[in-house]
């Protein structure tokens, strides 16, 4: 009797994208990660969401380590970020193509909503971005 419920198997990568990038409730969010020990204890001063690839110039989508706020670009493109935690332990890094945090080390997304010391860098993200204030999470 295999009835399997229908996981999320299958998709294309891009639909994944589309799933990780809706607006609230990434899939698989943890709301805990035991590395935020190394985040950049300046947040509020981030580059903007337009900011290219540090080593390959690639203009978009591109990822900010939040260790010392390197900007490089993700896994579809160069993937220079995930060189970087390799040569740093930099563990954790946001999207700026949909402002989800990403911690290597976890090999999972952190939900920024919850985890206190992501707030502030994914609301400044968020205003470098859309040019406001992120909605207040009225569930
Ligand atoms: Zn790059
Ligand atoms: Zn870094
Ligand atoms: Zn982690």
């Amino acid at each position: 009797m295999a009835s399997s419920s229908c996981q999320s198997e299958g998709l294309s990568e891009e639909d994944y994208d589309l799933i990780h990038g809706s607006e609230s409730g990434w899939v698989d969010a943890r709301t805990s990660c035991h590395h935020l020990h190394s985040l950049s204890p300046d947040l509020t001063h981030i580059p903007t969401p337009n900011t290219p690839c540090n080593r390959c110039q690639h203009p978009n989508e591109n990822w900010l380590c939040l260790s010392c706020k390197d900007v490089l670009c993700g896994r579809f493109v160069n993937r220079h970020m995930l060189q970087h935690f390799r040569e740093t332990n930099h563990s954790v890094a946001l999207s700026f193509s949909d402002l989800s945090v990403w911690c290597f080390s976890c090999d999972a997304y952190l939900d920024a909503h919850v985890i206190q010391q992501l707030r502030p860098v994914h609301e400044m993200a968020y205003v470098l971005k859309f040019g406001e204030l992120p909605p207040v999470g009225a569930s």
